[in-house]
């Protein structure tokens, strides 16, 4: 059992221990006698006529309190409740730092280094290893950096109230509810991309737009079928002048969505000034990044260019080392004493021309 810790905020004040402002009116022995059943003694009277300073029997320190107060409740002296608070923070492991911005609050240092207000019986508890403390900060941080390695980021609280889930907003734009443990895991779809997006082959793709303006745009984004994604999700009348004018094969969503990324940002810092103002094509376009002036179409063809080319070339090495791991398996399940028929299991299982590579030993 924990004592009570009365509230602060009650009718007692810390009292100046230097000067205390006192008027000259008498203090009835009457008064005294309450003081003194309630381990106080009273030293003046004052700031005004309704109050008196008391003295802390038990720890020496002053107070101010009113003489109602006195006589029909029992005083808190304010620097025993601090050193009890204090206490109870120390046991709680955390440092306690002063009153908080409630009644029975205090503002307490984590051992994060987070400040934060709690409440009092939250610390007993604590004490007692009921619960611990989390930091809202820190927490919110973990679920962000977590958000973020999944293309997400939080926005806020679960609209349904769970505190398992929270609101989160997809680089595709989509916002969706995700259980904090799905988002850690990654097993969920987001519902604005299809699903298994992620996973998916996928395309970057560069479409040309002209605005009711006359003005010609170009849009660089990703998506697994890019034809379905101009017809369907981006243009809002269906003979508004739009076209696919060029698209790059990606292995996987997720890749692509990386790759989009870091070519939107090449291009804000190259050409800042062909990105377009949102207000140009509002109601004409739903894109939710950029859309950049049709003149730098020939350097966003050769970076679109630059990445096919470095992507080729990556499938192509991986093709290779698939290969070699495929013959070095073959060549050890022929090693001595290998049943040939498992040998021709496995180069069944190569592509003709690698096959023919390792025909020699191929029993045919
Ligand atoms: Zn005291
Ligand atoms: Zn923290
Ligand atoms: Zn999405």
């Amino acid at each position: 059992m924990t004592d009570p810790i009365p509230n602060f905020l009650d009718a007692a004040f810390s009292g100046d221990d230097r000067s205390p402002a006192s008027v000259n009116l008498p203090i009835l022995d009457q008064w005294q006698g309450y003081a003194e059943d309630k381990g106080f003694e009273i030293v003046a009277r004052g700031p005004d006529r309704y109050h008196l300073h008391l003295r802390c029997e038990r720890c020496g320190g002053t107070m101010i309190c009113k003489i109602f107060t006195l006589r029909t409740a029992q005083p808190t002296c304010p620097h025993c409740l601090e050193a009890r608070w204090r206490a109870l923070c120390e046991a709680a492991g955390v440092t306690y730092l002063g009153r908080g911005d409630r009644p029975n609050y205090m503002r307490v240092l984590l051992p994060c280094g987070h400040e934060t207000n709690r409440q009092q019986e939250l610390l007993e508890r604590v004490r007692r290893g009921a619960t611990a403390i989390r930091c809202a900060v820190c927490l919110e941080d973990r679920l962000q950096a977590e958000a973020r390695a999944r293309g997400w980021s939080l926005i806020g609280d679960d609209p349904e109230g769970s505190q398992h889930y929270r609101l989160y907003r997809h680089d595709c734009g989509h916002r969706q509810r995700v259980a904090l443990g799905n988002m850690v895991t990654g097993r969920f779809t987001c519902g604005g991309c299809s699903e298994g997006w992620t996973r998916d082959k996928s395309h970057l793709y560069m479409m040309r737009f002209v605005l009711r303006t006359g003005r010609e745009a170009v849009k660089v984004g990703f998506s697994r079928d890019p034809v379905s994604r101009l017809r369907h999700q981006l243009i809002t009348e269906r003979d508004q002048d739009a076209r696919l004018i060029r698209t790059v094969e990606v292995p996987t969503g997720h890749e692509a969505m990386a790759i989009e990324k870091a070519l939107h940002t090449t291009l804000r810092q190259r050409h800042p000034e062909a990105v377009l103002d949102r207000a140009e094509f509002a109601g004409e376009v739903k894109v939710l990044s950029e859309l950049y002036a049709a003149r730098i179409e020939a350097e966003i063809t050769a970076l679109l260019d630059r990445i096919e080319v470095r992507l080729r070339r990556r499938a192509r090495r991986r093709e290779k080392r698939r290969l070699k791991r495929l013959r070095r398996r073959l060549a050890q399940s022929q090693a001595p004493a290998c049943p040939a028929a498992e040998g021709s299991t496995l180069a069944s299982r190569l592509p003709p021309a690698a096959t023919d590579k390792l025909s020699p030993s191929d029993p045919g």
